[in-house]
């Protein structure tokens, strides 16, 4: 079995989910996971955001414009009875049930993760509708019947793989097609949840690993995973083939075509993920396998909202158990460290998230003077064998030499050079390193694709 996944703008329009249904309509069986429309999980969150700051009259505004959205969107997906009132209630009852939580005495976090979801929520269910007008074998399978995560955020595949297994062997024996939500789940106390923005992707690929499908396709609107970010930078172009390794590396680095930690559940079952463009099916896109790439570079990303901290102290000298330490204040903060780099008297490190940073702080200031720089952005470069091509620093080091380097770690891993540089000047990197290490002809780097 398949699973394929269509984000955002892939079904941003009737005539955008209208195609999606042709493209998911071989007779094969498989499972289609999508996301919301495009905007409107921003729009839900904007939403929330006024009601906790009891803004409700405004609120209440901006729901009543989705609402409205939705109607014309249901009227020109299913322009026919009974079709047409059929979507029309269910878009009547999903908003009606989100605008019964604008007059909540104590609106919770609990309440704002339910609100979160019913982007998904209507989109799967307007897509089913739609294939039942069209008559073709689906049904729709609620996320939140088998996906989930543990008390500390972690998907529970074990969960995820007995629930799936069960729901596709005793119900709905006629179905081809199995529609279902990305990005929602159930969390440890069964409140619903998400799996973080741009979360669809890890779920498509927890629904992969867990079925041991041939493949899993993540459908989008570029033709796959670019050399470097074409937001930013000009005259980039897509990669047939990468490892799983190096999407890992792209996709935790801010390469925004994939959830950041989407390719591990397909990288621990061997399960090929396809990167397609629904506005181009017939471009090759990017697979991502176990199959070497043996390229040496083979993109950039960029990773912003990073915090450099650094703690110097004389104690670090000659001494053992001094790192440990400093990784049990991380630890004890459950807060992740990205980068690393350490002298005999100081140790610099990377954290993408600030929410305990005060706490961390105090707990690090008892080793020796602690500094943070706020803003910053790890610039990550790529390849299958890095390390083992010296002129690669060189090149790196010429694109850069006007710009101001925090941290430089090499030699991790060998498929990944990562370089923090202010927030300010990561687009002037980016284009910079691009320019030297893919467009320059003198560069024996240059990569055949
Ligand atoms: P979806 O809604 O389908 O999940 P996203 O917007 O999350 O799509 O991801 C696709 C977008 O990612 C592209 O439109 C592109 O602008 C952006 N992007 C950033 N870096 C890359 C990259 N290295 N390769 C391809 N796309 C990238
Ligand atoms: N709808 C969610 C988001 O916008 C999840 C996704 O699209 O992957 O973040
Ligand atoms: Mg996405």
């Amino acid at each position: 079995m398949q699973v394929l996944k269509f984000g955002g703008t892939s079904v941003g329009s009737p005539e955008r989910m209208r195609r999606v249904g042709e493209l998911i309509d071989d007779g094969l069986p498989k499972i289609v996971v999508l996301s919301a429309v495009s905007g409107t999980t921003n729009k839900l969150v904007e939403l929330s955001e006024l009601i906790r700051k009891q803004q409700i009259e405004v609120a209440s505004i901006k729901l009543a414009a989705l609402r409205e959205e939705y109607r014309l969107f249901v009227a020109e997906l299913l322009p026919t009875s009974p079709f047409q009132e059929k979507g029309q209630a269910i878009v009547k009852g999903i908003f009606d049930e989100t605008e019964q939580l604008l007059w909540l005495n104590r609106f919770e976090s609990r309440h704002e993760k339910w609100i979160l979801a019913q982007g998904e929520v209507i989109s799967t269910q307007l897509f089913q509708l739609y294939l039942e007008y069209k008559e073709r074998p689906s049904a729709l399978i609620s996320a939140l019947d088998f996906m989930r995560i543990d008390e500390h955020g972690e998907p529970d595949l074990d969960w995820i793989q007995q629930r799936l297994d069960l729901l596709l062997s005793q119900q709905h024996p006629l179905a081809t097609y199995f529609i279902t939500q990305g990005y929602i789940c159930r969390n440890a106390s069964d409140e619903v949840d998400n799996l973080q923005r741009g979360g669809s992707d890890y779920s498509a690929t927890l629904i992969g690993a867990a079925i041991r499908a041939t493949e899993i396709q993540i459908w989008t609107d570029i033709d796959g995973i670019h050399n470097n970010d074409p937001r930013i930078v000009e005259n980039t172009w897509p990669i047939r083939q990468v490892s799983y390794r190096e999407a890992a590396e792209l996709a935790y680095f801010g390469a925004k075509i994939l959830h950041p930690t989407c390719v591990i559940p397909a990288e621990d079952r061997q399960v090929p993920i396809v990167l397609k463009n629904t506005f181009e099916p017939q471009a090759h896109g990017t697979l991502i396998s176990s199959a070497s790439s043996n390229r040496t570079i083979t993109a950039i990303a960029a990773k912003d909202g990073i915090t450099a901290i650094k703690i110097q102290s004389g104690r670090m000298l000659h001494a053992y158990g001094f790192l440990r330490r400093v990784f049990e204040v991380f630890e004890q903060y459950r807060t992740p460290i990205d980068m690393i780099t350490t002298s005999e008297v100081s140790v610099s490190l990377t954290i993408d998230s600030d929410n305990h940073l005060p706490e961390i702080i105090r707990a690090l200031e008892v080793f020796g003077e602690v500094s943070v720089d706020k803003d910053q952005s790890i610039i990550c470069i790529v390849g299958d064998a890095l390390s083992a091509h010296t002129e690669v620093t060189k090149h790196i080091f010429t694109a850069l030499e006007s710009i101001p380097l925090r941290m430089v770690s090499y030699g991790g891993s060998s498929n990944n050079i990562s370089i923090l540089v202010s927030r300010d000047a990561k687009n002037a990197a980016l284009r910079s390193l691009h320019k030297h290490l893919f467009q320059n002809t003198n560069t024996t780097l240059s990569v055949n694709f």
